[in-house]
């Protein structure tokens, strides 16, 4: 499995575009520049097979119709960030306005679902805390998890926005101490890490 990370917008938001041997990518939280990941898609000959949406902030979100237009492929994501991902309570001016709701959201993420897409096997866990839609997508085969602002290498996601909840984002967090020790964490701030460094020294996670 290939992964390219594409650190995109004001705030800094690793999109991760992700495919195996078809050439079929996944973008995972296109973040805020469609053409910053549209040259990755370009560049190594890629088409999408679908999007993957963490959770509903700005900085996640804002290329996401801008790039269905260009590679119309399903969008997956929470209805709990998706009824208000796409509204003016998500602009954060005068960095973001708010994003443009995409044509359709095809796939309504609720967790413990399995996909495949472009011969790449994922489930998705449910980590509500920092949002109340937040989902972190698990690769099993590639020993990797995309966690959005759940999990960072040395820190957790913010719990004080609309929607956050520390309880729950507690609970969250104890889910994906369960994936094994060697799992890659690729974040959605930041650099990557894997699960056992963070049980081992992540002081958040208790
Ligand atoms: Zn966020
Ligand atoms: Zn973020």
């Amino acid at each position: 499995m290939h992964v390219q990370s594409v650190l995109v917008g004001e705030f800094g938001v690793n999109c991760y575009v992700v495919w195996g041997d078809a050439q079929r990518a996944l973008v995972i939280d296109p973040g805020a520049d469609a053409e910053a990941v549209a040259d990755v898609i370009d560049s190594k000959r890629l088409t999408v097979a679908a999007y993957l949406i963490t959770h509903g902030h700005m900085d996640h979100v804002s290329a996401l119709a801008p790039l269905a237009t260009l590679y119309p492929a399903p969008i997956a994501m929470h209805p709990k960030d998706a009824a208000w991902a796409f509204s003016k309570v998500n602009a954060m001016l005068p960095y973001y306005a708010a994003p443009v709701r995409p044509a359709a959201i095809e796939r309504h993420l609720a967790g413990g679902e399995t996909y495949e897409d472009g011969g790449l096997t994922y489930q998705v866990i449910a980590t509500p805390g920092h949002t109340a839609g937040g989902v972190c997508f698990y690769f099993p085969a590639a020993k990797a998890v995309f966690t959005g602002d759940t999990l960072f290498a040395g820190s957790v996601g913010r719990t004080d926005f609309p929607g956050g909840d520390e309880s729950l984002l507690n609970a969250s967090l104890r889910v994906l101490t369960r994936l094994p020790d060697a799992t890659t964490v690729f974040p959605g701030h930041g650099p990557q890490t894997t699960i056992g460094q963070e049980k081992a020294t992540n002081p958040f996670i208790r």
